[in-house]
């Protein structure tokens, strides 16, 4: 393992900000992630880890080693009929492991597919696109304490997921490394063909996407390829237009709030969804809340295509905060403290960044 000091941070997330980290390293095994914490116990410094970057704001340099983590390897454990059981290292990138998935007919995570980042960072956030969250297919996650060095596993339960939140957000966030994740799931080739229950097709434009590409009997590789032109044609390339995805995560209101908006915004779109209260903090006996999409909200205050020198919301898809080349992150942070206050004048919604901010 090569340890530099001073290293620009720029190359290693997406949102393009000029960072600099104190000590840099990149562990490429399990084992040198352990043995690097041992040395660590011996240094005492504040410890970033990394993925691929690509849910982070950088707001200023790293005072502190950042570890990014870069271990690789798919173990297909023994299977039954119809499940298979996939061990992935923390460091594998997330799309490239989807399409391993998709190719051996292994369904579960073709919804999710071209989401950037790492297998290690899924878990954290509990990625979810097109009515589909990583949660659904994870059967354990194996961590590593950083202070303590002592290694865990945690069956889902344990994992307390919730809409774009997991334990790993809440109170092991900064405290643990993620080493690898454990996914179960469906072997297609094992089904009949004309069984189309475990596909997720309602959802946004999925099935106006398969019409147009003439498929009336899709398969989970046809599902894969009409999300990758979805998102291909919405969301902004991070290799040509630096961002970090959803800026904002989309707001959970009861139902006597949603009724008071949408009488006095009759075409606000809002989705009931079954939730954990405790993920929402709330004392009350009713678990359905309603979720407005957060892209309607600061659209409908002005931000669409909203551009102040390099810093702009994306015209395509207003959740979306862009660096159209050297915005710095103050400049960020205040855009995003404005749109924050506008939502909030106009609806009363306060809006919470899903990017994690360092
Ligand atoms: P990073 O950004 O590197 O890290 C994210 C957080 O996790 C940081 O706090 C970091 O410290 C921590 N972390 C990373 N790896 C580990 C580890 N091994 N152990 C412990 N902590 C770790 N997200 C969705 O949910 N759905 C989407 O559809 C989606 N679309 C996106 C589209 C675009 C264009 C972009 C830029 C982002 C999108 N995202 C989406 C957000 C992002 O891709 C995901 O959250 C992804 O899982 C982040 O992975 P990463 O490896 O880049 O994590
Ligand atoms: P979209 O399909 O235009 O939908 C807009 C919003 O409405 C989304 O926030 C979505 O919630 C919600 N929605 C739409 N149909 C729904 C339904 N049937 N049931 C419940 N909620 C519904 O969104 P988009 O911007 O093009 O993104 C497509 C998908 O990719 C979404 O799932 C989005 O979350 C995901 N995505 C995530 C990120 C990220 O960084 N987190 C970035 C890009 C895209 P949900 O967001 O809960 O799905």
């Amino acid at each position: 393992m090569h340890l530099d000091q001073k290293i620009s941070l720029k190359p290693f997330h997406t949102f393009g900000m000029e960072v600099e980290a104190r000590y840099f390293i990149e562990p490429r095994t399990k084992e040198e992630i352990l043995t690097l914490l041992n040395y660590r116990n011996m240094i005492h410094m504040p410890v970033l880890i990394l993925g691929g970057g690509s849910n982070l704001l950088f707001t200023k340099d790293f005072d502190g080693l950042v570890i990014r983590i870069k271990s690789k390897g798919i173990e297909v454990h023994e299977s039954d009929q119809d499940y298979v059981r996939i061990t992935v290292q923390a460091g594998e990138d997330w799309d490239p492991f989807v399409q391993f998935c998709v190719e051996r007919r292994w369904a579960g995570l073709e919804n999710l597919s071209l989401i950037p980042g790492t297998v290690g960072a899924a878990p954290i956030q509990n990625i979810g696109a097109y009515g589909v969250e990583v949660k659904e297919t994870i059967e354990s996650v194996h961590f590593v304490e950083i202070d303590s060095g002592i290694q865990k596993r945690f069956t889902n339960d344990e994992c307390d997921f919730g809409y774009r939140e997991s334990i790993f957000k809440k109170s092991l966030k900064g405290k643990i490394i993620i080493l690898d994740v454990t996914f179960r799931l469906l072997k297609t080739s094992a089904i009949d063909i004309s069984n189309q229950e475990h596909l997720k097709l309602d959802y946004g434009l999925i099935r106006e996407e398969l019409w147009m590409m003439n498929i009336t009997r899709p398969g989970i590789s046809d599902v894969r390829e009409a999300v990758c032109a979805i998102r291909r044609r919405k969301l902004p390339d991070p290799a040509k237009v630096a961002n970090a995805g959803s800026f904002f995560k989309n707001p959970f209101i009861p139902e006597e709030q949603k009724n008071v908006l949408c009488d006095r915004f009759p075409s606000m779109p809002w989705y009931p969804e079954q939730f954990d209260v405790k993920n929402v903090g709330l004392n009350s006996d009713n678990p359905v809340m309603f979720k407005i999409p957060a892209a309607w909200l600061i659209e409908q205050c002005g931000w669409k295509g909203h551009r102040e020198g390099d810093a702009g919301v994306y015209p395509d898809q207003p959740l979306v905060l862009v660096n159209y080349g050297n915005a710095g992150c103050q400049q960020i942070l205040d855009l995003m403290k404005r749109i924050i206050d506008s939502v909030s004048d106009r609806f009363g919604i306060i809006l919470e960044p899903e990017v994690n901010i360092h």
